[in-house]
């Protein structure tokens, strides 16, 4: 049978779309892409001259049947999102699933990814981090989700959309504190690439000192609860302590 790529594609700074993608989207038979009119663009200038078919989260499922008839009989498929990685916060994993339990192999094209370039420059500590997708939309919801990652010592990192960035880290304020340290990064890898690193109520003001900070694309990084470090450490040094009284 034949392979399915999961193809990385920029997420803003097309120089970024690596050597290997190409070489791979333009060896493929078909490109399952999440937009089949943003694929074209991107591919067009690339001068790769695929036909592209659509999945989403709508007709995903139906899909993945289809594409695992094709590479069963024999087709190369290669699979991009809109931006960045494809599964990350994006559909296709219903795709791999069915490939996976179809024995197809799936090769992965890396490149671009949002939290990772994010991070990459955030000055965090990024030994540890939870990535929790896009924060919900109804402020219950949210704030509950931003309560919880004052529960871990790892940095945690959510994708926000320039609708609810303000909304966000009102939350976030209300929340964690003024203080809490956040880092926005802003616009990754385009012209107006920007990173604001400050206790969260300065972040709100330089937002609502200059509008365009409000503009494009957003990655929310919290800083990890030192703390919660001290007090799983202190859990562990109890515990190991415990052990030695445990019968065999
Ligand atoms: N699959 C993508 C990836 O690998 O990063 C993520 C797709 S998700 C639907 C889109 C969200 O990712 C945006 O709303 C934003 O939060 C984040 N994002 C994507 N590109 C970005 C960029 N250039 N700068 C900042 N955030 C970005």
């Amino acid at each position: 049978s034949g392979i399915l790529y999961v193809v990385a594609t920029p997420i803003g700074n097309l120089a970024d779309f690596t050597q290997r993608a190409i070489e791979t989207l333009k060896m493929v038979d078909v490109i399952a892409a999440e937009d089949t009119r943003n694929a074209y663009k991107l591919l067009q200038h690339f001068s790769i001259d695929k036909k592209c078919i659509a999945y989403h989260d709508h007709n995903e499922t139906q899909q993945a049947q289809s594409l695992v008839k094709q590479l069963l009989a024999g087709a190369n498929i290669g699979l991009i999102s809109d931006a960045g990685t494809p599964l990350i916060n994006d559909p296709g994993y219903r795709i791999v699933k069915a490939c996976r339990q179809a024995n197809i192999k799936v090769v992965p094209i890396p490149g671009a990814c949002a939290i990772i370039t994010a991070l990459s420059a955030a000055g965090v500590a990024t030994d540890q981090f939870f990535f929790g997708g896009f924060l919900p939309a109804k402020k219950q919801a949210r704030q509950a989700a931003i309560a919880a990652t004052a529960q871990t010592a790892a940095t945690s990192v959510f994708y926000e959309s320039t609708h609810r960035i303000v909304a966000c880290l009102q939350d976030v304020q209300n929340v964690l504190g003024a203080d809490k340290p956040v880092v926005i990064a802003r616009e990754l890898t385009k012209t107006f690439e920007t990173f604001l690193s400050a206790p969260v109520s300065e972040i709100l003001q330089i937002m609502a000192d200059d509008a365009n900070q409000l503009k494009g694309e957003f990655v929310v990084v919290l800083e990890g609860n030192s703390q919660q470090a001290e007090v799983d450490e202190k859990c562990i040094k109890l515990l190991k302590s415990l052990i030695e009284y445990m019968p065999l």
